[in-house]
């Protein structure tokens, strides 16, 4: 029988009744003659209350006891849901990551799938299960340890699950009803997208947009899974929500798609350091090795010898890459005068495949920034976006701004 991939949030499964409402979603794919792999995530508000017991109890945790305790709400889901299509009789059970096996790698907190064979979960299936309800998020690693995949992992599970287990689609159920041309908190004029491509799924998830965790794009981009994104809270026809897709299956023809955003960035330049060869990776090579996310970097002109460095980051490993710096003076890898941090930026980006063929979007960008008075204060670019920094008190401002200039409200 052909395999469905059914993912349901934290607020799908936000409580028993909610629950209900999404089995009854798996009850008509089942009717339909699907056997379905249902992916839970914990309870709404559920995860985040574990990693705040986990913090309480020890600031410089084991992560191995982190993954422990913060895997465990998908458990409960996972159960209860199993235990709710039973009571519809569909004849479902529920898997732990490591009963499966999901095997990861042993990064604790940010583990990558590496396998998952489906042999014990088809081996079910041919006895007559039709509901198989995975925990998300979790996995086992080589030493025999729970292990989880980052926050939002869910996602990840779903599609890796989709791979495996070669199934028709992946729907990943949420509490909005697909993926829009930018918040539709921050502008009124956000639109559902009807298709989105791979490549800008990609971009907008990385550069902010919350619908999917990063990695599950990219892991249905390489093993070509059939993505879509919709709601439980509505009834739904066979082409609801958003379709993940290649960019040959989507029509619209538009410079830009999206314009994603992300309120906690923060810009670190190093003064005065020598321009020497070497002095980049003398720079990056500490950052990297302190698990910084740097973004965005420029290098300025040389004068006398030497030059200033600014690179973007996540606000909240400003202390870490600036203990690094230290780390790294005082060791003599690196020389600067001062490292000065600007914790009140954030990064507003605008994505599209159309950007290849289609030229003046950098132009458009910046002089619809320059009429609202909006200072930009680091650009970076790729083929198919742009991400400027500015102070954050404009966000909201900028994004509206650049989501009239694009047009995005209207189909293209
Ligand atoms: N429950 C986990 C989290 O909140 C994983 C997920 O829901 O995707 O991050
Ligand atoms: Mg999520």
């Amino acid at each position: 029988m052909p395999v469905l991939v059914m993912k349901f949030g934290g607020t799908s499964v936000a409580n028993p009744d909610r629950i209900r409402r999404a089995a009854k979603r798996v009850g008509v794919e089942v009717a339909k003659g699907y056997d379905v792999i249902v992916i839970v995530s914990a309870m709404s508000g559920k995860t985040n209350e574990l990693v705040g017991w986990v913090n309480e109890t020890s600031p410089l945790y084991d992560a191995r006891e982190y993954d422990a305790v913060v895997s465990s709400g998908e458990n409960v889901t996972a159960g209860l849901m199993a235990l709710t299509l039973q009571e519809m009789d569909i004849p479902a059970r529920s898997w732990q990551g490591w009963q499966v096996p999901v095997k990861t790698t042993s990064a604790h907190a940010s583990a990558r799938i590496e396998d998952i064979p489906p042999a014990n979960i088809e081996a079910k299936f041919a006895e007559g299960m039709r509901v198989a309800v995975v925990a998300g998020f979790q996995g086992i690693s080589p030493e025999g340890r729970i292990t989880t995949l980052g926050r939002g992992g869910s996602d990840t599970t779903a599609v890796a699950f989709a791979a495996a287990f070669k199934a028709e689609r992946c729907d990943i159920y949420t509490d909005v009803d697909g993926v829009y041309t930018t918040d539709p908190r921050i502008s009124s004029k956000a639109r559902k997208l009807d298709k989105i491509a791979f490549e800008e799924m990609l971009e907008l998830a990385s550069l902010g947009a919350k619908v999917l965790q990063t990695r599950s794009v990219e892991l249905a981009m390489r093993y070509k899974v059939k993505l879509r994104v919709l709601s439980s809270f509505e009834e739904q026809s066979d082409d609801a929500g958003t379709l993940v897709c290649d960019e040959e299956e989507v029509m619209e023809n538009r410079p830009v798609s999206g314009i994603a955003y992300s309120r906690d960035e923060a810009k670190m330049t190093l003064l005065s350091v020598a321009d020497r060869p070497g002095i980049a990776a003398a720079i990056f090579g500490p950052l990297s090795e302190a698990g910084i996310n740097v973004d965005m970097i420029i290098q300025n002109i040389a004068e006398d010898g030497r030059t200033d460095m600014t690179f973007s980051c996540p606000v909240d490993q400003v202390k870490r890459a600036e203990k690094a710096m230290e780390n790294a003076k005082e060791s003599g890898e690196i020389n600067y005068h001062n490292l000065v941090a600007d914790t009140d930026v954030a990064k507003v980006s605008a994505v599209g495949i159309g950007m290849r063929s289609q030229s003046g979007v950098a132009a458009t960008m910046f002089k619809t920034l320059s009429d609202e008075g909006i200072n930009i204060k680091v650009i970076a670019t790729s083929e198919i976006k742009i991400s400027v920094l500015i102070d954050r008190k404009y966000m909201e401002l900028a994004v509206q701004a650049l989501h009239d200039a694009f047009e995005l409200e209207k189909q293209a």
